[in-house]
């Protein structure tokens, strides 16, 4: 689709602390719409993203693109979105991830102040994820921790999972294009139109729970909440929306549900393959 002059431009900058990146290439496998229709097009009619940074795609290196940053603070204050993957390392002053000369810290601290909004993308980014795992040596933490025992004031939109659904990242972006920051949220500030139901309410083993058909090993039929399965705990659409353009997800492949958009996820939910009580 075209843009022409009546389109409204929405700037993003997008930070990369602790992770894996895995969530930038679940969304650079966006289907529908693709990657470089959000990219490039109209992610609905009139709207457009600008992303500015995003250190795997972007064409610029080195000062140039870190330029981008300051750049961006200074023309657009108040106009940008700040979208975040991976946990921000806290610990020593946050010298265990940096950007150009500055720690990921200093930069977030400095680039959340004068955003619109933040956007958390992924386990990591909410909730501080793996690398936040015992005994998380480098301090990490999710966004939101971060925000307030830095007290910056500045509207939160979580979006976990491990990786993170590529609807549900260009689902929660729609959104704020057609009706701003003003979308209904959960108390984990999850968009309710992706978390807002329990795994287990909708799962197609929930039939074998309830008669009590469970399995012993993995590869069974049956449900497999004896091999540690948290769908009760969990609140997500991956039953019905499922991955890779609705093929399969976890519990249709065989394996439990490891309540990756829950901030119990992994040191309290673990092990994961073992049953254990949460949230009773
Ligand atoms: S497999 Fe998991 S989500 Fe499905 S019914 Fe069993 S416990 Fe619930
Ligand atoms: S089924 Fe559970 S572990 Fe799998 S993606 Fe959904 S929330 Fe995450």
């Amino acid at each position: 689709m075209a843009k022409d002059t009546k389109t409204a431009e929405y700037p993003v900058i997008w930070l990369q602390g602790a992770g894996c990146t895995g969530c930038s290439v679940s969304i650079l496998n966006s289907v529908s719409p693709s990657i470089s229709n959000v990219l490039i097009d109209e992610v609905v009619p009139g709207k457009h993203v600008s992303m500015r940074f995003h250190a795997t795609i972007m064409a610029g290196s080195g000062e140039v693109a870190l330029k981008v940053l300051p750049d961006t603070k200074k023309e657009l204050t108040g106009k940008y979105i700040l979208i975040v993957e991976g946990a921000i390392p806290t610990a020593d002053n946050g010298v265990y991830c940096e950007l150009g000369d500055k720690t990921l810290l200093e930069v977030f601290k400095d680039m959340a102040k004068d955003a619109l909004a933040v956007i958390a993308i992924g386990q990591c980014a909410a909730f501080g994820g793996i690398p936040a795992a015992e005994p998380n040596p480098t301090g990490c933490k999710g966004v939101m921790h971060v925000l307030k025992h830095n007290n910056i004031k500045v509207p939160v939109i979580n979006v976990p999972g491990c990786p993170v659904h590529p609807d549900w990242f260009v689902g929660t972006v729609a959104s704020i294009m057609l009706g701003g920051l003003d979308i209904e949220v959960d108390d984990l500030a999850r968009p309710k139109l992706f978390y807002g139901g329990l795994i287990h309410e909708n799962c197609p083993r929930r039939p074998d729970f309830d008669k009590g058909k469970f399995a012993e090993k993995i590869g069974d039929e049956g449900c497999l909440y004896e091999l540690g399965c948290k769908g009760p705990y969990t609140s997500a659409d991956c039953p019905e929306r499922q991955f890779n353009s609705g093929i399969n997800w976890c519990i249709k492949n065989g394996s439990p549900c490891h309540g990756c958009v829950e901030p119990e996820f992994p040191d309290k939910f673990s092990p994961l393959y073992k049953k254990i009580k949460v949230k009773e």
